[in-house]
């Protein structure tokens, strides 16, 4: 055991993952190795088994990597990285006793959801907010308060499929409630809705449809005319925006996307979006609107296990906080990577091109995270002309650190958009040593 624990090659695991956990992996393969047939397996043979195993241990816990897609939100790589701030109120609020359900002024009980409310309201305009551990639980969350037993109207065009398995008839039928389809597939209007409505009527549903894109002869029902719609029948109109935008994406070059200010001032009643897509906080679920709506849902049973932890709330909060301005927006990361002009990216991109094999190139990056569909920014990266891309994308996987790139007509691309400016260094040594010739 110690021969394993004290070798060169080993040692590092254990600094790194723990002698415990080192211990256990050296008995598993010890363990394997006496019921092998082929007899008694040599100390390198050995070695270089546990080696393997222990690599594969480390990355398979959660690693940092480098996100080269050019993909913004990319929702498999952990979608928006956190800005400074937000990590310091983790730390600060994680650290130490907190008044996350404290009261004190009053020197009593608190209510975990008031933290960010006054945040919220500031930055949305809306009367009230919730905080779920995500946007599909704030869907839920309503659908439960509103609609269980009962029937929820919603536009067959927007029936869809937002991804990882989040269906909008799946989400309803799950909570109980009863789906009113409406309309066609391409064409809704709000008189669609109003026919369809009856004494059992719990909810009118509108669903970002992410993305999913529709061209040609289509039109859904205005916002304005549905709320208003609402208002007149008083069955409550809910908007689930998912990627959230709370500003104008005009401002950075992006395609028009609806603000939840404007799906609130348009008259939704509860407006439902992600806190980790355009938001660029952490993992959460926003459930924004009327005060007499949001009451209903805070009392709710159902909250309590959808509630989201003080971490995530510090997280939260110090992300809000950097709406105030435009300056202080540009510390998440989300908008710093937003703002960065091609030819900044082109000027990076010239210490990876000192690399033979490499080249310069324009490339189109993306927001992700189901917003914005299909819109391309123009962005800047590096082309490698390898042998096999698929070969060296994996390599350039396995390398520390770890970088995904995007493969683009059989051609494998960096995009910088997405990488770090402080990661430059880092990756550009794991691209040199995966482009090294394979010994
Ligand atoms: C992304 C998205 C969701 C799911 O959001 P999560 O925060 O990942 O749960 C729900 N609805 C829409 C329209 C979305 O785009």
């Amino acid at each position: 055991m110690n021969r394993f624990l004290n070798d060169p090659q080993v040692a590092p695991y254990a600094a790194h993952a723990g002698r415990e956990t080192v211990k256990s992996a050296v008995n598993e393969m010890l363990e394997a190795a006496r019921h092998d047939v082929r007899g008694v397996p040599s100390f390198d043979a050995l070695r270089d088994a546990l080696l393997l195993q222990l690599e594969l241990q480390r990355t398979q816990g959660l690693v940092p990597l480098v996100n080269a897609t050019g993909i913004l939100l990319h929702t498999n790589l952990g979608r928006a990285p956190l800005a400074a701030a937000a990590l310091d109120a983790v730390r600060e609020i994680g650290t130490a006793y907190s008044n996350v359900e404290y009261d004190l002024a009053q020197g009593r009980r608190g209510s975990r959801y008031d933290r960010t409310g006054m945040l919220l309201r500031a930055l949305t305009g809306a009367q009230d907010a919730l905080v779920v551990n995500n946007c599909a639980a704030a869907v839920l969350l309503a659908v439960d308060t509103f609609a269980r037993g009962r029937e929820v109207i919603v536009s067959r065009g927007e029936l869809v499929e937002i991804g990882g398995g989040f269906r909008v008839p799946d989400v309803l039928r799950r909570s109980g409630a009863h789906l009113v389809e409406v309309g066609t597939t391409n064409r809704t209007s709000a008189e669609d809705y109003r026919r369809a409505l009856t004494a059992n009527t719990a909810l009118l549903l509108r669903t970002h449809a992410s993305n999913f894109r529709q061209e040609g002869f289509v039109a859904q029902a205005p916002p304005a005319e549905l709320a208003a719609l609402a208002v007149k029948s008083g069955v409550p109109l809910l908007e689930d925006l998912g990627s959230g935008a709370c500003v104008d994406l005009r401002e950075y070059g992006l395609p028009y996307e609806r603000t939840v200010q404007e799906a609130l001032a348009d008259g939704a009643g509860l407006v439902a979006f992600s806190a980790d897509k355009l938001l660029g906080g952490p993992q959460a679920g926003i459930i924004a609107g009327r005060r007499t709506l949001v009451a209903r849902m805070r009392s709710n049973a159902l909250l309590r296990a959808l509630r989201v932890d003080k971490l995530t709330l510090a997280a939260l909060g110090a992300t809000l906080r950097l709406y105030e301005n435009p300056e202080t927006r540009r510390a998440i990361p989300f908008y710093a990577m937003l703002e960065a002009s091609v030819p900044e990216l082109r000027a990076r991109a010239q210490r990876y091109a000192s690399i033979p094999g490499t080249r310069i190139v324009d490339t189109q990056a993306y927001a992700g995270g189901g917003s914005v569909p299909q819109a391309a920014i123009a962005s800047a990266g590096v082309a490698i002309e390898a042998a096999s891309a698929d070969e060296t994308a994996g390599r350039l996987r396995a390398g520390t650190p770890a970088v995904v790139a995007r493969t683009h007509e059989g051609r494998l691309l960096l995009d910088l958009r997405t990488v770090l400016p402080e990661q430059d260094e880092a990756v550009v040594a794991a691209l040199r040593a995966a482009l090294e010739p394979q010994g």
